[in-house]
């Protein structure tokens, strides 16, 4: 095949929600039924043309098929597997009679109807970005749907540009698929490899005759070790897929990405098939070494694509460094080009747009836009040799010099602090002197108690956005809250719960709240980014070293206990979340930033402790969520990360009851580091997997107090006494009555009113119901 060669420089994909959330409003208009399918369409057409042009703007698409197209208009998983007809039972009444999905039936499926559950989200890979889980069982049809492929190819070519069309590929497909309901024991979604590739091949041969040039299929499934599914399988599957695509005879050149991390392993079996380029993470991953004979020799035939501009974070980086990884692949093989690490998606679109950010701190930036100029100027001297660009080079590492040296982002008193630590300082007193002392507490067994935030009402969010125009003082503000945290105070009483909490209404988010606090932070106006559907969030940018300049809950917290005899629970974020759910600095060892924020997280529990706050809840819903993709890498995160939560902790009285969250259930790699975050209680989700997560932790040798949600808050759904009260009975079976919790999943603030009372009504009565058989 003679192959039009790969553009020398690309990106690996464009942030799709808008500038200014444009898709998101459309898509939300749409469901609200304010606008119609066809202006959705046009909307979303109007997007993807804005993105082709700014790619121009910005310095790509020199060459044809430098433009990826890269849109969805909600997920790309869910987008391949409608594109490969892969539509699980119980929605295939969305199918037209050719087996195919409108947009209407895709946000079903995304979204769920009536008694027909959405498809699971999970996250993607390691970032905040969630797709939706197919279901693939032994039977379920495969059938080729190219039309939103083609339609999609077409319109770029009638405005006059060849784009490359981006599809997740088939391993990765399948290895992120869960078997669907039904299926043998056994029974693996990579077992159908044999029945997907073949549509895989009729699109390739689609997209062929419909005049593509490159075709991109992610495979990130194969960097990542955490996948479950034994290597050699995945390593073979590579094998199989590539080798056939490959022998199609009518067919685009294919280009393979994987980010997310190096190939390792799974590059000789890439390099053996006939596919004609393979994009390499070269921020994440390593440049390949110690390679065979043999896929030297298939590498040196192929285009290497460098992923040299890291496409998961925010900062300029180093041009200069980029440039030599560049040179140092073309030993490799002659025809190397430039791109970005990742797909764009998990960065804001532009810098430019932060008008309210300190100049000297947007100097070191690069959101989306910035991001692609880069590859833009690399690709330049990738052409036209280095000298050419060596401006560009020398300003990139003159912004780098000037961040290290840059006031606040080495601050002497936080750095002789953390050089002071000493084990100590990690370690409270043993767990039974702990157990002990906390019996001042005077908690009846099976305490009952929420994980931190109650319904946030039109009235809280309003009131927010309020002071935020300076339409209300702050003291009036303080003032509303003040009357939501009574009201909340007051309802908890009347329920009858044991252990109360403020209700969090003055959090617009569990991370957000703390940066805006917190020295080292800076909150951005428009860096939004998608982290699934029409959900975006707005990363706060960790950019110095933290510190806390005045307490951040305490008068919120003391006002509440101040309402009650019970006690109140103060509410802090863990620094793993808080570094997870931001946008941090690169300049150092991700552990070192943890410490600090856990300084800053210590220095508050002491505060709240002084002013009467006997119990502390540090909430770490991202633990799992930042494990790394490699299993070389996971001890060493597991370290920093329970070291992190114990430093912020250790200083707590034996008195002072800690409690940590966690919003998840599977603790598989993580179990050990949740036991020893040592905390005196942990609360959990487990009421959808019904309690299946406390045999888990009965055979994991947990043995501080545990709260198993029994009340799945992702659902308006209310449970019944009788249902909360089955699942406790599960629970007391399992885990001894003294160390067991009553409590929700996660925190309410999702929820209404009507739900949430009824709801913790019912978890009350279940919770007397059992107390009494004890
Ligand atoms: N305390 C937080 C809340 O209740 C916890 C949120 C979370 O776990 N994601 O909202
Ligand atoms: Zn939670």
């Amino acid at each position: 095949m003679n192959a039009p060669a790969f553009p020398t420089g690309t990106i690996l994909g464009y942030p799709r929600i808008g500038r200014r959330r444009e898709l998101k409003h459309a898509v939300e208009a749409f469901w609200a039924g304010r606008i119609d399918a066809a202006e959705l369409e046009a909307r979303a057409a109007e997007l993807r043309a804005a993105t082709r042009e700014r790619l121009v703007v910005l310095g790509l698409g020199r060459d044809d098929s430098s433009i990826p197209e890269s849109f969805s208009s909600y997920d790309q998983v869910l987008d391949a597997a409608l594109t490969v007809g892969a539509v699980p039972e119980r929605f295939r009444r969305l199918q037209d009679e050719h087996g195919a999905v409108d947009l209407a039936g895709t946000f079903t499926i995304a979204r769920g109807e009536g008694d027909d559950a959405p498809l699971e989200m999970t996250k993607w890979f390691d970032t905040n970005y969630h797709y939706l889980v197919p279901e693939i069982g032994p039977d379920t049809p495969f059938t080729l749907h190219a039309e939103r492929l083609l339609a999609e190819f077409a319109e770029a070519k009638a405005a006059g540009y060849l784009t490359r069309p981006v599809i997740v590929g088939p391993v990765t497909f399948l290895l992120l698929s869960k078997a669907a309901d039904g299926a043998p024991a056994g029974f693996r979604p990579l077992d159908r490899l044999d029945d997907l590739v073949p549509v895989y091949v009729a699109l390739l041969a689609e997209l062929c005759t419909a005049g593509v040039e490159w075709v991109q299929l992610d495979e990130p499934g194969l960097v990542s070790e955490s996948i479950d599914e034994p290597r050699e399988r995945i390593l073979e599957a590579i094998g199989v897929a590539y080798d056939l695509l490959g022998a199609a005879d009518h067919r685009p050149s294919v280009f393979v990405a994987s980010p997310y991390g190096g190939l390792d392993d799974a590059l000789p079996a890439l390099a053996a098939t006939p596919v004609e380029a393979i994009g390499l993470d070269l921020v994440r991953g390593d440049l390949p070494q110690h390679l065979d004979p043999a896929t030297a020799e298939s590498l040196a035939a192929k285009t290497l694509v460098a992923g040299v501009i890291d496409g998961h974070n925010i900062w300029r980086g180093d041009l200069a460094h980029a440039f030599d990884r560049i040179e140092a692949l073309r030993s490799l093989s002659g025809d190397v080009s430039v791109s970005t690490s990742t797909s764009l998606l998990h960065v804001p679109h532009d810098v430019a747009d932060e008008r309210e950010l300190d100049g000297r701190l947007v100097s070191w930036l690069a959101f989306a836009d910035q991001k692609v100029a880069q590859v833009a100027t690399l690709e330049r001297g990738l052409v036209a040799g280095r000298e050419t660009i060596q401006h560009e080079l020398d300003a990139a590492s003159a912004a780098l010099a000037d961040r290290a040296g840059a006031p606040g982002v080495r601050v002497a008193g936080v750095r002789d602090r953390l050089a002071a630590l000493a084990d100590r300082d990690f370690t409270r007193a043993a767990y039974d002197e702990r157990v002990a002392a906390q019996a001042t507490l005077e908690l009846p067994e099976l305490p009952t108690t929420t994980i931190g935030s109650f319904p946030q009402t039109g009235e809280i969010r309003r009131a927010r956005a309020r002071l935020l125009k300076g339409e209300l003082t702050d003291a009036a503000y303080r003032e509303l809250m003040h009357e939501e945290i009574a009201r909340v105070i007051r309802l908890q009483e009347d329920l009858g719960l044991d252990v109360l909490v403020h209700g969090e209404p003055e959090r617009n988010d569990m991370v957000q709240y703390f940066a805006e606090l917190l020295d080292g932070f800076a909150v951005t106006q428009h860096g939004w980014v998608q982290s699934y559907g029409s959900r975006c969030t707005r990363p706060s940018i960790l950019w110095g070293d933290v510190s806390r300049p005045a307490p951040m809950t305490v008068d919120w917290s003391t006002y509440a206990q101040s309402l009650t005899d019970k006690p109140v629970k103060g509410m802090l974020t863990g620094p793993v979340t808080i570094l997870a759910w931001s946008f941090v600095r690169d300049d150092q060892p991700l552990g070192d930033t943890a410490r600090q924020v856990a300084l800053a997280l210590r220095d508050e529990i002491a505060d709240l402790e002084a002013a009467g706050i006997r119990i502390i809840q540090v909430d770490e819903p991202a633990l799992r969520e930042l494990l790394p993709l490699k299993r070389a890498d996971q001890p060493a995160y597991l370290d920093w990360s329970v070291d992190s939560f114990r430093l912020a902790t250790g200083g707590a009285a034996p008195a002072t009851q800690v409690h940590t969250h966690l919003c998840y259930s599977e603790f598989g790699a993580v179990i050990d580091a949740i036991r020893n975050l040592d905390a005196d209680v942990t609360s959990i989700e487990a009421a959808r997997s019904r309690m299946e997560v406390v045999d888990d932790l009965a055979t994991s040798g947990f043995d501080h107090g545990i709260g198993p949600g029994v009340y799945d808050i992702h659902s308006p759904r209310v449970p019944s006494a009788a249902e909360v009260q089955a699942l406790l009975e599960r629970a007391v079976a399992e885990i001894p009555a003294s160390r067991l919790w009553v409590n929700p999943d996660c925190g309410l603030k999702t929820r209404g009113y009507d739900e949430t009372v009824a709801s913790l009504g019912n978890i009350i009565e279940a919770t007397r119901a059992v107390r009494a058989t004890l």
